[in-house]
């Protein structure tokens, strides 16, 4: 399947996602983010567009696309919480 349009939204639950209709969303919030940590959401949410699901075929396929996804992930697990504090419409104390 290839995508059929990307959106960047203002989400705040997620850094990216896939819909079953082949779109792509991408939070604004990652370009705050290293490149390597873009290009890895970025993989991410393309591998679903050949697997929906997060089974050992879908992560060998991130893997092939981009490399240093463990390293992004941890830096997502991170650095995620405070990056979403920018810009959030009602921030939490
Ligand atoms: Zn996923």
């Amino acid at each position: 399947m290839k995508a059929k349009r990307i959106a960047v939204r203002d989400q705040t639950s997620r850094w990216g996602s896939c819909s079953t209709t082949g779109v792509l969303s991408f939070s604004w919030r990652l370009v705050l983010a290293p490149h390597y940590v873009l290009d890895y959401v970025a993989a991410h949410e393309v591998a679903h567009l050949a697997e929906m699901n997060h089974g050992p075929g879908f992560w060998a396929l991130v893997k092939r696309t981009c490399p240093e996804f463990q390293c992004a992930k941890t830096w997502l697990q991170v650095y995620g919480p405070d990056l979403h504090r920018y810009g959030a419409a009602h921030v939490t104390p």
